[in-house]
């Protein structure tokens, strides 16, 4: 028994079973075609309403063959990380397209936004210093927080008060101790999970008032917020105000990877710093190339017209649910998350609509709050009007079917 109990399987097993009990048990469906609003998913056509790819450059020609060309003449691995000999020419391409697209001095790429957000925050700030997050902010942004080893504080979700408490807090612990602590304020402009803004002007502001440093994750803003489409911080015109530009390649940009833009000394410091950096694989070619090329089309006339796009596709869709009885969130962006409260219903509603060709997915614990699980559904620029509609009604449809309090105790097996 006990061996069986402390064995691999065993130990992990029971573990599982809490997962299945919670509602919370998470598996991967494969996909057999390119990202984009028609997918083939295990076997089935569907509508796909849950890609990160607002603009629909995940399968742009464009794009393609920018990594196409990358791979003819570069090859398909780096061989090594950035700072041995894999700092190959498209690397170079991209960090100099990232750093005049947000008006930097320059930036640098990552492999992932997960590994800019760990490397960037724990290089920056150590055991003396003092790191502050939004409650809502992303994973990546906890983990290189919790790295750091920083003290950390979250101050309630867009809560200014919350925050200026904590920063005041903080500027007593720089006088109360003899050395300079660094305070780094992080926050996301469009929250991934509900799709709501934050009020950077004000949180920039707070911030440098106290003496503190700001980063700002633009993971869902960049390409569809601002003039020249950098994000949020542009469309509030403090772009110039944030210490810390922070995003990923492979959202709206159509690839991957992540980037940290700044002063050319913030990124100095993170090429000697940031070891998800120096110790890493450099990215593909094919990703750095696709990425340079899915920023220089946001950045074009076909960028303006795929945005304007998008957005009337996120009004349509609002007024769709309104028709349908759905209360949709007042916010603005391309989220738009349909809370649905208990784990067991929202995935019970997922996988009704699955069996009818929509794909969106619910989204739970622990990305999101326990009893706060939801339908995330997210717009791209390559919808149709027509396919909104569609959505709309059979949503309504499925969530008449699993009411709200439904929760089938028996259902976690499905
Ligand atoms: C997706 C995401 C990241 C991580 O970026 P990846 O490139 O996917 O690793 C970071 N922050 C937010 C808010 C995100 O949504």
């Amino acid at each position: 028994m006990s061996a069986k109990k402390h064995s691999l399987s065993g130990s992990l097993d029971d573990q599982l079973d809490e997962i299945v009990e919670l509602g919370l048990m998470r598996h991967l469906r494969e996909l057999d075609s390119p990202q984009g609003v028609q997918i083939h998913v295990e076997g089935s056509d569907c509508l796909n309403f849950s890609s990160n790819d607002y603009l629909g450059l995940a399968n742009h020609p464009v794009l393609k063959e920018a990594a196409i060309n990358a791979v003819e003449k570069y090859g398909v691995g780096s061989g090594a990380s950035r700072l041995i000999c894999g700092n190959i020419r498209p690397h170079v391409e991209l960090e100099e397209t990232i750093a005049a697209f947000k008006g930097t001095e320059a930036a640098l790429a990552f492999s992932s936004g997960y590994a800019a957000a760990v490397g960037t925050i724990s290089a920056l700030l150590g055991r003396d210093d003092i790191v502050v997050l939004d409650k809502l902010c992303h994973a990546s942004l906890i983990d290189g927080a919790r790295l750091s080893g920083a003290k950390l504080r979250v101050f309630s979700h867009n809560d200014l008060q919350k925050l200026e408490t904590i920063l005041k807090w903080a500027t007593r612990l720089q006088v109360e101790e003899t050395h300079a602590r660094r305070i780094l304020v992080i926050t996301e402009s469009v929250f991934s999970m509900d799709g709501d803004l934050s009020p950077l002007r004000n949180i920039a502001e707070l911030t440098h008032r106290y003496g503190g440093w700001l980063m700002v994750d633009e993971a869902h803003s960049v390409g569809l917020f601002g003039e020249q489409r950098r994000g949020l911080a542009e469309a509030f015109e403090m772009h110039d105000d944030i210490d810390i530009h922070f995003g990923t390649l492979g959202k709206a940009i159509g690839s991957a990877g992540g980037y940290v833009a700044g002063n050319a000394t913030l990124i100095n410091f993170l090429l000697n710093k940031a070891r998800s950096f120096i110790f890493s694989t450099a990215p593909l070619p094919a990703a750095a190339a696709a990425a340079t090329a899915g920023i220089r089309l946001i950045q074009s006339e076909e960028g303006e017209s795929r945005r304007q796009r998008a957005w009337s596709l996120i009004d349509h869709l609002k007024s769709e649910l309104l028709a349908q009885g759905i209360v949709p969130p007042l916010t603005q962006s391309a989220i738009i998350p349909i809370i649905l409260g208990h784990e067991n219903r929202a995935r019970a509603v997922a996988t009704e609509l699955l069996k009818r060709g929509i794909y969106v997915p619910a989204i739970r614990y622990p990305t999101v709050a326990m009893g706060k699980a939801r339908l995330r559904v997210s717009i791209t620029a390559n919808h149709e009007v027509e396919q909104i509609k569609q959505l709309c009604r059979v949503m309504a449809e499925t969530m008449n079917e699993f009411p709200e309090g439904w929760s089938d105790e028996n259902s976690s097996q499905t």
